[in-house]
């Protein structure tokens, strides 16, 4: 049988295995951390850095196909990897979603709206973009922000040295704040011989800048729901992408506008394991794997939402309650803010 390697071993690397492995692969992960969620699932663990060398080049080769959990893998691993086995999706989906400034040029490139952004290497610069995208806006580092880190918000000018002291020096992004209606992500799969398929939209909800819940049926109308569709499929299609991608979207009385695009499963599209016959875990190794793409049709409403940090007190509860459907990742050590599993409310 054929090996998955996967990139990461956080809880999106651990259900990417659980799919495989129900799929009849066997999944080898990569992962500088020891006891990583991942690891208690994958047939092999690769722990080692990712500069380091002959670790790369051994895992590589040990595998058939080449995906991952996260987007900030180092350029020079990915190019002793790409020597070797196939990356999927690939380098340019990469490059592209490392860097939020690259990203805003690449969706507006395509002819989709984005919130009005300007490139922050200075505070004559933030100054500079404060007078033309205008207060409220959100200052944000260009490279490695995750649920809401590495943000500040500017409510008015005033506030804008200290936002710049609170990027730490990173090279930063101004974004004009958006006054969305909702919240909506919609996950997409684009298989090896270029065919695509989206998951019905779920409405999103954060808390602290991190995602809360996930509800589907989203409350959109038609045509942003076809919107939705079809800036994904542009995206993917662009990217040649081989994968699934979730797409984060703010709904506005205007129309649509792209906030971010991730280049993996996405946390939004953790309601597919119990909403649909072919869930977002399995539709990523499907298509990386060059399988036809599954069906990902919504057979039933669900409401996802994460247990973070504490919430993991909940469980018992949550274990005795009609038609909830547990996800656990086995992080050993419960932490303010960490994911430590989710809870998917069918019916
Ligand atoms: P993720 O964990 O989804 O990768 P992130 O750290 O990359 O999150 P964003 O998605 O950029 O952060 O922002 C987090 C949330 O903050 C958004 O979902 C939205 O609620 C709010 N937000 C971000 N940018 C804007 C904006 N320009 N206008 C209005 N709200 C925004
Ligand atoms: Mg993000
Ligand atoms: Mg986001």
């Amino acid at each position: 049988g054929s090996t998955i390697g996967i990139l990461g071993g956080g809880q999106l690397g651990r259900m990417l295995s659980v799919a495989a492995s129900r799929l009849g692969f066997k999944t080898c992960i990569f992962e500088p951390g020891g006891d990583c969620p991942a690891s208690h699932v994958a047939n092999y663990h690769f722990q080692a850095e990712y500069d380091d060398v002959e670790a790369l080049k051994k895992f590589a080769a040990s595998v058939d196909v080449i995906t991952y959990e996260f987007e900030n893998i180092p350029t020079s691993a990915l190019d002793i990897l790409e020597n070797i086995r196939p990356i999927r999706p690939g380098r340019e989906a990469l490059r592209v979603s490392q860097d939020r400034m690259t990203e805003k040029d690449f969706l507006t490139g395509l002819g989709l709206k984005t919130a009005p952004y300007a490139d922050i290497p200075d505070a004559a610069a933030l100054s500079a973009a404060l007078d033309s995208i205008g207060a409220p806006a959100i200052l944000k580092t260009r490279r490695f922000g995750y649920d809401g880190k590495g943000q500040a918000r500017i409510k008015a000018a005033s506030d804008a040295d200290q936002a710049l002291a609170d990027m730490k020096g990173a090279p930063s992004i101004l974004e004009g704040f958006v006054d969305f209606t909702s919240e909506v992500s919609i996950i997409a799969a684009r298989g090896l011989d270029g065919s695509v398929a989206c998951y019905d939209p779920g409405e999103n909800v954060h808390r602290d800048g991190i995602l809360h819940t996930t509800t589907v049926p989203a409350t959109l109308p038609a045509s942003a729901r076809t919107d939705a569709v079809l800036l994904a499929a542009k995206i993917l299609n662009a990217l040649d992408y081989v994968g699934v991608m979730g797409v984060e979207l703010f709904v506005t009385p205007q129309g649509l506008i792209v906030n971010e695009i991730a280049p993996r499963v996405h946390n939004s599209g953790h309601w597919t394991q119990n909403g649909c016959v072919v869930d977002q875990f399995e539709q990523h190794i499907r298509a990386v794997a060059g399988w036809p793409l599954g069906d990902g049709t919504r057979h039933a409403d669900v409401v996802m939402e994460n247990l973070i940090g504490d919430d993991m007190s909940r469980v018992p509860a949550l274990a005795q309650e009609p038609g909830v459907a547990l996800h656990l990742y086995g992080k050993a050590e419960v932490k303010a803010g960490r994911k430590m599993g989710h809870v998917n409310r069918v019916g």
